[in-house]
């Protein structure tokens, strides 16, 4: 990986013990006391968008890395495709007690031209990168209440490489009471919404029978078990909440490798997911013949400028190792990629285990056929073997013995 990135030995010292000094450490966080390490791995056979990619992740939890490894392998004759949204995060300017909020909100909407044209003014070089301001919203929250007439505007950033949380809450708090002043009412809470959901990713995957296969189970029936998990998370709110946790394993370990605000996105994922009706998986899985296909829709605003990105070395040779070149669209597709794959080899593992487990119990009530057991015997025999993991014929005849002397 080394030879194929060109990384030097100055740059892999970024993730050597103590990589992190504590003077920088003490200039990211107050109060620094130490730093504190965490594991450091590289996922592999990730095709993403068509190259290869070794993918960074840390995380303090066994089995991520080599289950996501596992998941490349099963989705690379395809690869994961991609798509990203343009970085467009949402500023909101809350404002209280309004009058009138019909006219308040009228208002604000006639001006939203001059609102974007300030906004636009105070972001000259954002705006030179082809990013900036780009829409402008308002929505009515209350016409009465404790803080009275209530309403909010979203302002539409481009953030171009930036995950954009200072620069959003800037703008919100130069606008803000123009902002009011127009709405009639009182500024409130000026700062961006992590629920970016102007700002998805899209990650599909097609993964063919033959891949699928486990021990004790075909690839047809782990497909299967796949999507019936996948329905079950569509369902059920306690089980989409354990089938997203699965996701983000693999895209939080990507974002803390890469210096990224990853409890923004982790509440960015969880409100995406109870948008609409109920809380909802942020993956899915679909049968095809032969084969699954797995698609995640998730917001995911990610920064290769700002934030820790420049200050920790880390951080920096993640990059280096994500080979994204500088693009932060990429850098999502690859997060995404990983949720998707820690989805994939956590239901494929629920699934056999459970698959197996029938197989075994089948199995089990054969051998106690087989060694002369009837009727209610065959139950109790075949639950015996499955209780103890020895399905063999000898302890089918030896339980059967025992069960009949020991009966009445
Ligand atoms: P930042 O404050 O470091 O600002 C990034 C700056 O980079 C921009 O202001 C811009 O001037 C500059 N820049 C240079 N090249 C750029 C390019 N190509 N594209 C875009 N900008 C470029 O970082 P930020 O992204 O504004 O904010 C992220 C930080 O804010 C994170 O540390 C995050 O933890 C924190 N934060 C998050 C929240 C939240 O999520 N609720 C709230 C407050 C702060």
């Amino acid at each position: 990986m080394t030879e194929a990135l060109g990384l030097t030995a100055e740059q892999l010292a970024a993730i050597g013990p103590g990589a992190l000094a504590l003077d920088v450490a003490d200039g990211m966080i107050e109060n620094v006391i130490g730093t504190y390490a965490l594991p450091f791995a590289v996922a592999v056979n990730f095709v993403v968008d068509g190259a290869d990619v070794f993918v960074p992740m840390v995380v303090e939890e066994p089995s991520v890395v080599a289950a996501a490894s596992n998941a490349a392998r099963m989705a690379r004759p395809a690869g994961f495709t991609t798509q990203v949204s343009p970085p467009l995060t949402i500023g909101q300017i809350q404002v209280t007690n309004v009058r009138d909020v019909v006219a308040g909100a009228a208002a604000l909407r006639a001006a939203a031209d001059e609102l974007l044209g300030d906004a636009r003014q105070l972001v000259p070089r954002l705006t030179e990168r082809g990013g900036g301001p780009r829409a402008f919203e308002v929505r009515t929250l209350a016409t009465s209440g404790p803080d009275g007439g209530m309403l909010v505007a979203h302002l539409h950033v481009d953030c171009r490489d930036a995950m954009g949380a200072n620069l959003v809450n800037t703008l919100c708090e130069a606008l803000a009471d123009r902002v009011a002043e127009l709405a009639g009412g009182r500024a409130g809470l000026r700062i961006l919404s992590n629920l970016a959901d102007g700002r998805t990713v899209r990650v599909r995957c097609s993964i063919e029978d033959a891949m699928l296969a486990a021990e004790g189970a075909s690839g047809s029936e782990v497909r299967a078990a796949i999507a019936g998990a996948s329905r079950f998370a569509e369902l059920d709110p306690y089980r989409a909440a354990t089938h997203n946790k699965g996701i983000m394993n693999g895209v939080d370990a990507v974002l803390v490798a890469t210096g990224q605000d990853w409890r923004a996105v982790e509440a960015g994922a969880h409100a995406f997911a109870a948008l609409g009706e109920g809380y909802k998986p942020l993956a899915v899985w679909r049968e095809r013949d032969g084969g699954l296909d797995g698609e995640l829709v998730m917001p995911l605003a990610v920064g290769t400028v700002g934030g820790a990105v420049h200050v920790h070395p880390s951080a920096q040779l993640a990059l280096a190792i994500a080979d994204i070149g500088g693009r932060t669209d990429r850098l999502a597709a690859i997060a995404g990629a990983a949720g998707l794959a820690t989805n994939l080899a956590a239901l494929k593992a629920l699934a056999t285990e459970g698959i197996q487990r029938g197989h075994m119990a089948l199995h089990a009530r054969g051998l106690a056929r087989a060694a002369g057991a009837t009727g209610e015997l065959i139950e109790r025999v075949a639950a015996e073997l499955a209780a103890t993991g020895e399905v063999k014929a000898e302890r089918a005849r030896e339980v059967l013995a025992r069960m009949v002397k020991e009966s009445p």
